[in-house]
Order: structure tokens, then sequence, then C-alpha cells
């Protein structure tokens, strides 16, 4: 069975990963099992910059397939912020309720139809010979008044989707698997990878 490589340590980014490539015939591992991997610097203009820069260090370093996912929010009213800085929005790499409060103040007032967004996901997949390929999903909704609900990570209790007139924090783990920029990003990694690895993918 190839071995696929997730080139991340963020913890509730890696469960929704696993669970989005359950039943492909790739042992899959992550980050968490390479800790000798260095930490990559995301300083790339896009999304897609960075997702190749995780994926390729990993899969040199490693000479294993990897799989990069480099995500992040676009908030229309913000022309596109918090974008590639939305991990570390507020500063600090990764401290969600910083980022989420900042998010709110800077909409303070903003009427509800000028609140419009979207997650995106940017996946680079590369071999360990440096190839790589890359493909990308999106999720639209609106940024809420008030945080709302516990799942997921991130933004998530922020981003209100009117179709289900909840949060993507109030969803099950299981719908935001099916809605999100990720979700959509690794439907078509996995069409990709059952074109081009025939005999190597499964459906779960
Ligand atoms: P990355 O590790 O540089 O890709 O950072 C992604 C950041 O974007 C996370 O720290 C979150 O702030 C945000 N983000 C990406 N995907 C999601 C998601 O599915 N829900 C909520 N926030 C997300």
């Amino acid at each position: 069975m190839p071995r696929l490589v997730l080139a991340s340590r963020n913890k509730g980014k890696l469960a929704e990963l696993k669970a989005l490539l359950a039943g492909l015939p790739w042992q899959i591992s992550s980050l968490e099992d390479f800790p000798e991997v260095p930490a990559v610097e995301e300083d790339g203009a896009s999304f897609r910059e960075n997702a190749l820069k995780k994926a390729l260090v990993v899969a040199t370093t490693l000479r294993m397939w990897a799989l990069a996912d480099d995500s992040g929010l676009e908030v229309d009213y913000l022309n596109g912020a918090p974008g590639v800085l939305s991990a570390r929005f507020a500063g600090e790499h990764g401290d969600d309720a910083k980022n989420n409060e900042k998010l709110l103040a800077l909409l303070a007032g903003v009427p509800w139809t000028q609140r419009t967004a979207r997650f995106r996901s940017v996946l680079a997949f590369v071999s360990p010979d440096g190839d790589a390929w890359t493909t990308e999903g999106t999720c639209e909704g609106i940024i809420a008044l008030a945080p709302r609900g516990t799942a997921g990570f991130g933004y998530d209790p922020l981003f209100y989707l009117p179709e289900y007139g909840l949060t993507m924090a109030e969803l099950p783990a299981e719908k935001k698997n099916q809605i999100s920029h990720r979700a959509v990003a690794i439907r078509k990694f996995r069409a990709y990878l059952e074109h081009e690895f025939p005999g190597t993918t499964a459906r779960d």
C-alpha cells in the first residue's frame, strides 16, 4: 500500500482530512508521526504557494507522497482578508478565539448583506521526486454577528450557512465533511487519484 503523509500538525484539519480520505488504500500518516520534518514558514502570497511549499518539504525530506492543505477565510467586505493570514490574523499562529474576536471587531456595524465570505482550501499533492499537482474547493457563507456552536475549528463558529440556518460549528462533523471547502477539494483529489492510480483507489 503506498504511503501518503499529510503535511500538517493542525489537529482540526488533520481529523477532517483523515475522515475525508477514509477508504483509500493508501497508508495515511501525518507530520505528527514525523517530528523531524522542519516547520515551514507560510509566507507565500497565495494558498497555492503555501500548499506547494508545505507538501514539497515533506515529500522531499521523507521521500514519500505528501498532501498539504492550505486554507483560510476570505471576507468580501475586507477585500479578501484574512486570506493567507487566516491562521495568524490576530498575531499568534492558531489562536482561533483571538482571530474570531478580531474579525467580529472589524465587521462591527457592517450589515448582514455585506458580510459575505468564503472558505477556500487549496490542496497540493507532491510525489517523492517533487512532482506537484494542485486543486481547490470553496464554500460560501456569511460572517455571523456572534459565535455559535462548538464543533470544527478556526472560524467555524462565525461562518453562517444560510441554507442550513446554522454556523459551520453547529453542523455535525459528517455534514461539514460533505459541504466544506476541504470536502470539495478532496473530492477532486480522489477523482484525480482514481484516474492517475487506477487500482490504488477505492470508495468507502
Ligand atoms: P493553514 O494551516 O495555514 O492552512 O491555516 C488555516 C487557517 O484558516 C486555520 O487556522 C483557520 O483559522 C482557517 N481555516 C481553514 N479551514 C477552516 C475550516 O474548515 N474552518 C474554520 N477555519 C478554517
